[in-house]
């Protein structure tokens, strides 16, 4: 029997979808056209990529002519910050403390450029200080970067307050709504957002396709420049399957989502009452979250240490941990929320999808107990 662990690690990634496999498959085979070519094979892919145009903007409420089609949320969010900040003179910009690395290095790099970058801070649950957002504004700010979700913690932001506190300082507001989609409602229009990232591969969908949806009143210089695809913001010859699995990624997501979040709620209230039982501190849970995530940490264990050992036992979860060095840095997020190092560095995080289970969040909870009393064996035998 193949050993296949548990996968608790969605918003990381998730699985691709059958639905979602079978819409993509004919353009990995018998339908492979270059979009741009002047015959069927061409109009074929071209009229696909249409659709998956139509199928993504439906999703989050907004114009097919919005969608800019990229290679994955990162490059989308590195497109925003660059393409806008480069069509202006610099000046201030403003990002939560909180952002994906794929936000705050490019932001940081515009810094180079001569822009200013200000990181607004969030409170112990996570949410944006409603007081330094407002200096920042004050500050001049000329783009806004603030996510929908936060990866880690769940933590929502109310997104559509903040653009309406901005509208008098007439910034461009740019929103990472990549682990929002398909698991609350997301809507260009009602949030009021200048620019919105979303990715394919945290949905059901492919890895290798994301989209910025983007206000046309944004100038954008491109970071690829070429053949002039994507309205010559994006160069490049379109990943067609991959755009065609977005699409109808994004599809299911938003008809699957009232029950799919449902479902998921459920489990993840389960699971969350077994870890407080168990003595563990669960963050972000004093406000809007959401419904697949829970963040904790149990005190004397280390993170990395407990999801190495739950790996050995069949469990996919993640640690709050950095680890692009040898010694893995404490999450960024629990820090800028006030938490203490030593907290920040036992951090775990349990994603729920489509495919989890009562059933697998039971098992989870056993194996963290079991795991978690051989963890402190270990240590009391080494003192
Ligand atoms: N933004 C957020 C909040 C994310 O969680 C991620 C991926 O983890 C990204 C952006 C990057 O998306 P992609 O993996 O498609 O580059």
């Amino acid at each position: 029997m193949v050993f296949a662990p548990a996968y608790l690690d969605y918003n990381a990634t998730t699985p691709l979808d059958p639905r979602v496999l079978e819409a993509m498959l004919p353009h990995l085979r018998e339908r492979f056209g270059n979009a741009s070519s002047r015959h069927e094979y061409g109009r074929h892919a071209r009229r696909a990529i249409d659709e998956a145009r139509q199928q993504v903007a439906a999703a989050v409420g907004a114009h097919p002519t919005e969608v800019v089609f990229t290679s994955c949320g990162s490059e989308a969010n590195n497109l925003f910050l660059k393409g806008a900040g480069g069509c202006m003179r610099a000046g201030v910009l403003a990002i939560s403390a909180i952002e994906h690395p794929c936000v705050r290095e490019p932001a940081r790099q515009l810094v180079r450029g001569g822009w200013q970058l200000r990181e607004i801070t969030v409170d112990a649950q996570g949410r944006l200080d409603g007081e330094d957002f407002a200096a920042a504004l004050v500050a001049g700010a000329k783009m806004v970067s603030v996510m929908l979700a936060n990866n880690e913690t769940g933590a929502i932001q109310d997104v559509a307050a903040l653009v309406m506190r901005a509208k008098p300082f007439r910034v461009w507001f740019h929103t990472d709504a990549v682990q929002a989609l398909g698991k609350i409602p997301v809507n260009f229009r009602s949030l009021g957002v200048s620019a919105m990232t979303l990715s394919a591969h945290k949905i059901g969908g492919p890895l290798g396709a994301g989209a910025l949806v983007i206000d046309k009143r944004v100038e954008l210089a491109p970071l690829i420049a070429g053949g002039g695809q994507e309205r010559g913001v994006r160069s490049g010859t379109e990943n067609v399957a991959a755009i065609v699995g977005f699409g109808r990624a994004c599809e299911l997501a938003v008809s699957e989502l009232r029950e799919s979040a449902r479902r998921m709620r459920r489990m993840r209230d389960r699971l969350e009452a077994g870890l407080i039982a168990s003595g563990a501190r669960v963050f972000s849970t004093g406000v809007e979250r959401l419904p697949n995530t829970v963040f904790f940490a149990l005190a004397g264990i280390d993170g990395e240490t407990l999801v190495a050992h739950l790996d050995r036992a069949g469990f996919a979860v993640a640690s709050g941990s950095a680890c692009s060095s040898a010694s893995p840095e404490p999450s960024r997020t629990l820090l800028a929320m006030g938490v203490d190092p030593v907290t920040a560095k036992g951090a775990v995080r349990v994603s729920l999808g489509r495919s989890s289970s009562d059933e697998e969040v039971e098992r989870f909870l056993d194996a963290l107990a079991e795991t978690v009393t051989r963890l402190k064996q270990m240590a009391a035998i080494a003192v």
